[in-house]
């Protein structure tokens, strides 16, 4: 086997803006050289199984949730029914309150600090220059959401944290902005 065959050349064209965003990522990572070895390594964690898709992450996540809710559902449904079993009358209001199962779900990630998300406002703020996005009707919601990234890549250069990301997944119309 000859060298060539050993190791094969791989190429391929990519947009500039992904030309660009690899050179900074190259440019901030003190473990490659260049721009190249960090396409290289990217390629390489990916096939390692290193690198997951966010959104399937997410996706888990809210599955994991889901089934944690359930599962505590059921319980709560299980203690009431034991309940009437055992007293031969339904438990009083503040007491099925009180084991009431309390599963927190997204809701954290809109009351994050960092998080773009005004909840009691309903409004998205950009939480680098403070630039709000408000809607009066879903379809201005739904360019507002696209308004607000296309914000963040004119005007900061950079693409979305953690927090916008998961904010942007899972944000829905829930009336208009007050
Ligand atoms: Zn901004």
């Amino acid at each position: 086997m000859n060298y060539d065959n050993k190791y094969p050349t791989f190429s391929f064209r990519i947009s500039k803006s992904q030309k660009s965003d690899l050179d900074k990522r190259a440019l901030a990572d003190s473990t490659v050289p260049s721009t190249n070895d960090m396409a290289r390594k990217i390629i390489t964690m990916y096939l390692k199984g290193e690198l997951i898709e966010k959104t399937e992450d997410l996706q888990t996540e809210k599955v994991k949730l889901q089934i944690e809710k359930i599962k505590a559902e059921i319980k709560y449904l299980q203690i009431k029914n034991n309940y009437f079993e055992t007293f031969n009358h339904p438990m009083s209001r503040r007491a099925e309150i009180a084991i009431k199962p309390q599963i927190i779900e997204q809701k954290q990630v809109f009351q994050n600090p960092q998080s773009p998300y005004d909840e009691s406002n309903r409004r998205l703020q950009c939480v680098d220059c403070g630039i709000l996005f408000s809607w009066k009707s879903q379809q201005e919601f739904n360019s507002q959401l696209q308004e607000f990234q296309r914000h963040l890549v004119s005007k900061h250069n950079r693409v979305k944290t953690e927090i916008e990301r998961e904010v942007l997944i899972d944000l829905k119309y829930e009336g208009d902005s007050r």
